[in-house]
């Protein structure tokens, strides 16, 4: 079965610099570097590096071409990621000496995303197929509705929190993925704490403290440890845990069993810098003994 992930593909800027700028002043870099980032490209590539047909719909513009190897370099396809005449999807991240950072998003390609595009790729999706999508494209509630007519599984990874764009997705999904801020975020927003929540399934990721699962149709939860690591960089991890979860949805593991192969994946990526690029193979995170 196939992956289906409506997501958005980012370049991210890191500039190293002395300290954060000031309004109106004017900072050399000591150094720059590039990396794929976006959360649809992170799931796209956890999913595929964990195993899994992926394909990712979005777009990047003329100066994303680059990503698009990349995405099929790590074995997603990339046959429905639009070249759009909009800047791609980007991310300036400024870190100074003492780790702070700033970041600046600019959606471009990513928020532009056109109908038909997304009725053209959905209609090779089949009954089994898993559909995910977050809050950094446009026409999320669009592609799942198309998904679920189809038969699909839809799952909706709430972040960037966003309470209109999460309100809308509620009604459509049938597992939400959380961190702990978005899932406080959300029960502020309804007045309804997750188990009350009109979805069959929720997993609520906690960083270092592990996993929660709550299955809202017998009202069970069940929490999972995180692996222990010194952690180097955190960021994708949220990411990875989620695309490796659905690679072992798809071939057929119980949440039981893909819970913590997702959260040994998403581990062993904290110990690595970078997003998409540090996402570690299956093969990898098998093997890995921590
Ligand atoms: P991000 O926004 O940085 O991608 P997130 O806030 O969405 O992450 P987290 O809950 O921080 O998601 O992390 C997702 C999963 O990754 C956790 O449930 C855990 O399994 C694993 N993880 C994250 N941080 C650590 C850590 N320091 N040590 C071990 N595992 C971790």
């Amino acid at each position: 079965m196939t992956i289906w992930c409506l997501g958005s593909v980012n370049a991210d800027h890191f500039y190293r610099l002395p300290h954060l700028p000031a309004p109106g002043e004017t900072l050399a870099a000591s150094d720059y570097s590039r990396g794929l980032g976006g959360k649809g490209a992170n799931m796209a590539v956890a999913a595929a590096r964990g195993g899994a047909p992926v394909e990712l719909v979005g777009a990047v513009g003329p100066d994303g071409l680059w990503m698009k190897a990349r995405l099929a370099d790590y074995g997603v396809s990339v046959r429905h990621l639009a070249e759009s005449a909009e800047a791609s999807g980007h991310a300036i991240i400024s870190v100074d000496a003492a780790g702070e950072n700033q970041i600046t998003i600019y959606g471009g390609a990513n928020r532009a995303l056109e109908p038909a595009r997304i009725d053209t790729a959905f209609a090779e999706a089949r009954e089994g197929d898993i559909f995910v999508c977050q809050n950094e494209t446009n026409l999320q509630r669009a592609g799942a509705d198309i998904a679920r007519s189809r038969g699909l599984r839809v799952v909706y990874a709430a972040a960037p929190f966003e309470v209109e764009a999460v309100r809308k997705m509620l009604d459509v999904a049938d597992l939400l993925v959380l961190n702990a801020v978005e899932a406080r975020q959300l029960q502020e927003a309804t007045g309804l704490a997750p188990e009350a929540l009109p979805v069959a399934g929720i997993v609520i990721t906690l960083g270092a403290d592990g996993v929660r699962w709550i299955d809202t149709k017998t009202g069970q939860s069940r929490d999972f440890p995180a692996v222990a690591v010194t952690a180097v960089d955190t960021t994708g991890a949220g990411d990875t845990f989620t695309g490796y979860l659905l690679a072992g949805l798809d071939r057929g593991l119980s949440m039981e069993a893909a819970i913590p192969l997702a959260a040994k994946a998403a581990a062993l990526k904290v110990t690595r810098r970078g997003t998409a690029d540090a996402i570690p193979s299956l093969s990898e995170v098998e093997t890995w003994a921590p």
